[in-house]
């Protein structure tokens, strides 16, 4: 295992580097650099000089405003890309196949909200399969079969590619469902993004877990002016009373994004610039490094027994994470554990050694009961599947995932 030294050690050796730099500091104080990022990225170069702290306090006096974007791209691979290794990702670009409807989701110049999303789903395309992403599209130009606004059924098309989708292990079902969207309102200065989750929070947990990544991340890269006026993430029932029908229908864990507003006459220009979708490709792709870090939690198939009149349900929960330093610690938290018979709350004892979940309720007449689990690592991140469907038939009992 990994000792505290070790960790330490790295750390210490770079401080010897920086502090050589300061003893050795005989130079007339250079122009402070316009980017910190810059500065440092110079750091391995002879004349590089660590800057000093009062010209990284003046620095602080001339900030750029938010929604300023003269910031140079950087694009670098994430570190913990790894862990987005075999993920099953389907990507929606919004839209498309009404290109000669006027006026059909479109900016003040005219700028098609379908061609950008289009965009911005390949260039993330481009940034997950490096990544070790199995990517699928939902449509590769203007139309497909199943991305077809003119389709009456296009959301339930788009979303079954995902509900659908083979996996190595012969089941189906992609790991995620991304609807890419860029919103649009009467008001010309609305500028906000935002991540949309189907029905209530309680439904989307998995979801939820993912749209707070991306959307802090759209806010800080994107920079719409008004990130912060309301929540990132929004329900779809709070626009529909039965949500976005692509949503609905998605029978994975999907979120829809609704990124900037095309309706805002400066963004709808930025929009049109393939170095601007980019920006907001890479934000999503840092915001899903970023969720899959955190890794995924998952239980075995629950097994159920016949205790006299009682089922007894049993379990092995998996954080979904490494064998990082500090795995032998209990990960999983206690207060997020919970199982629901037909829709009650049952008690349940939870081993943090062997990690094993175990509950009982009487025996139930023959038939179909639903039985959900819930459960959270330490990153809050939530477990999946959460739905089974046990199904009795006299003494015996099977138990499926359910959708
Ligand atoms: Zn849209």
């Amino acid at each position: 295992m990994l000792a505290a030294r070790d960790l330490v050690r790295p750390l210490g050796a770079s401080l010897l580097v920086f502090s050589a730099g300061c003893a050795s500091s005989t130079h007339d104080a250079p122009e402070a650099p316009k980017h910190f990022a810059s500065h440092l990225a110079d750091v391995t170069t002879e004349d590089w000089q660590p800057l000093e702290l009062d010209r990284a306090l003046e620095r602080l006096a001339t900030r750029d405003n938010w929604e300023d974007h003269g910031r140079p791209l950087h694009l670098p691979k994430h570190p913990a890309e790894k862990y987005l290794r075999g993920m099953i990702v389907v990507l929606d670009p919004g839209h498309g196949g009404k290109a000669d409807v006027e006026g059909y989701k479109r900016g003040p110049t005219g700028v098609r909200e379908a061609e950008m999303n289009l965009r911005v789903a390949k260039l993330l395309r481009a940034l997950l399969e490096e990544a070790g992403v199995t990517v699928t599209l939902t449509r590769e130009s203007e139309v497909s079969e199943a991305a077809d606004d003119r389709l009456k059924d296009t959301h339930k098309r788009r979303a079954d590619i995902a509900n659908d989708h083979p996996r190595p292990d012969g089941t189906t079902g992609a790991d995620l469902f991304l609807s890419l969207h860029h919103n649009a309102v009467s008001k010309a200065t609305t500028n906000w993004p935002s991540v949309w989750f189907h029905g209530q929070v309680d439904q989307s947990e998995v979801a939820l877990d993912i749209a707070r990544y991306i959307g802090h991340r759209l806010g800080a890269d994107l920079r719409c002016a008004e990130v912060g006026k309301t929540s990132i993430m929004m329900s779809d029932q709070q626009m529909y009373k039965r949500g976005f029908a692509v949503l609905r229908n998605a029978k994975v864990p999907a979120v829809l994004l609704e990124s900037s507003f095309f309706t805002h006459p400066e963004e709808e220009q930025r929009l049109r610039d393939a170095a601007y979708n980019l920006r907001e490709a890479y934000a999503i792709y840092v915001g899903l490094v970023e969720y899959a870090f955190g890794g995924r939690p998952t239980q075995t198939l629950p097994e159920i027994t016949r205790d006299d009149n009682a089922m007894a349900i049993a379990t092995t929960l998996s954080e979904g994470l490494p064998g990082w330093w500090g795995s032998d610690r209990q990960r999983t938290l206690s207060s997020t554990i919970s199982i629901y018979l037909d829709g009650d709350r049952i008690d349940a004892s939870f081993d943090p050694k062997t990690k094993q979940l175990s509950a009982s309720a009487p025996w139930p007449a023959t038939g179909s009961v639903p039985l959900r689990i819930h459960h959270a690592n330490f990153y809050k991140h939530h477990n999946w599947p959460q739905r089974y469907m046990i199904t009795i038939d006299g003494d015996d009992a099977r138990c499926a995932a359910a959708r």
